[in-house]
């Protein structure tokens, strides 16, 4: 048993309990919720919610560490001053709730840090300058340079989803207008997706022009957009395309900013780079300024789990415990 990971996100709350098993760190058990709406300091809230889940991981190993990933501009005390996409987590002091409930003090960050912390962890071979960036139902950031987190000065670094590239652009929730996270995030691709099945740009949700099903009427309509485009559906891919534009837009600026070696992609997104990255390393590749030094893009390791893998891993930091226990450590299953 090495440490419990939460990650808390726009839509859902997804808790790990991570083991180590013949040198590789391992996913023994998850948990996968709605994220509650209730009221922060109720017995639904968050906090209410986020210790349940530890509780039910942590149960026949007391005392484990426990990392807690959230959506949002989480500063160095670990309360979320600010989260746009998940406003009731604002101010909840999860470590007092947990330490309350379980004795156990948690580490809380940045989601998309604990995404990075995952990549800079488990990826093979190892790289010290990476850009991670979540894709969901906002855009989140995670830096790294030399090895190390950029944190700024209160915690607040890597916050991507909010730079402006459009003035006056689509108002965002955050209260500016133009933020990227409304042009290329998996909430954005949804939106694209309605409208393009809508307008008749590409085949209904529920059958192509065969007639065949190309999903379950349950799946989100970026996810059938998606699946249109791996089915050849030519207005899927153009909708792609013109999508990919939005998301280089973005992560131009970060490789101009940083130099990464390398660009990891999480989030909702991450799952549909097989139909992506051609087109998104395509309109990277034709910016001038990064055409010669365009980083390879890879999807987040151990997939939707890696911002809760990535959250024990760093619990486990902060419990004085190596997160790279084993120099020949790969994700497992
Ligand atoms: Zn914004």
């Amino acid at each position: 048993m090495l440490a419990v990971g939460i990650d808390v996100g726009g839509t859902k709350v997804l808790g790990v309990r991570l083991e180590r098993v013949g040198g590789r760190v391992r996913v023994a058990e998850r948990i996968h919720l709605p994220v509650a709406r209730g009221h922060a300091d109720s017995s639904d809230g968050v906090a209410a919610q986020v210790a349940d889940v530890a509780a039910v991981l942590s149960v026949d190993t007391p005392g484990i560490p426990i990392g807690v990933g959230l959506a949002g501009f989480v500063g160095t005390d670990g309360v979320a001053a600010r989260s746009p996409n998940v406003p009731q987590v604002v101010g909840v002091d999860l470590g007092a709730a947990l330490h309350e409930r379980l004795g156990v003090r948690p580490l809380v960050d940045n989601d998309a840090n604990c995404v990075a912390t995952a990549a800079l962890a488990l990826r093979t071979p190892r790289v010290s300058d990476l850009v991670a960036v979540t894709f969901g139902t906002g855009i989140g950031g995670g830096l790294v340079a030399g090895g190390e987190l950029l944190r700024g000065s209160r915690g607040f670094a890597g916050e991507p989803g909010h730079m402006v590239v459009v003035r006056d652009g689509i108002p965002c929730v955050c209260g500016q207008s133009g933020c990227w996270e409304r042009y290329a995030s998996g909430a954005r691709l949804s939106e694209l997706a309605t409208e393009a099945f809508a307008g008749g740009r590409v085949a209904g949700p529920d059958a192509d022009r065969s007639g065949r099903s190309i999903g379950s009427r349950s799946a989100r309509p970026g996810e059938l957009l998606v699946e249109a485009a791996r089915a050849g559906d030519a207005g899927a891919l153009e909708v792609l395309a013109e999508f990919s534009g939005w998301l280089a837009v973005g992560l131009s600026n970060l490789v101009n900013l940083l130099d990464p070696e390398l660009l990891v992609i999480g989030g909702g997104l991450s799952s549909a780079l097989d139909v992506l990255s051609e087109p998104l390393t395509g309109h990277l590749a034709s910016n001038p300024t990064i055409s010669d030094r365009v980083p390879p893009l890879e999807a987040a390791p151990m997939a939707e789990a890696s911002g809760a893998v990535g959250a024990a891993l760093m619990a486990m930091r902060g419990a004085g415990t190596d997160p790279r226990p084993d120099p020949t450590a790969r994700p497992g299953q």
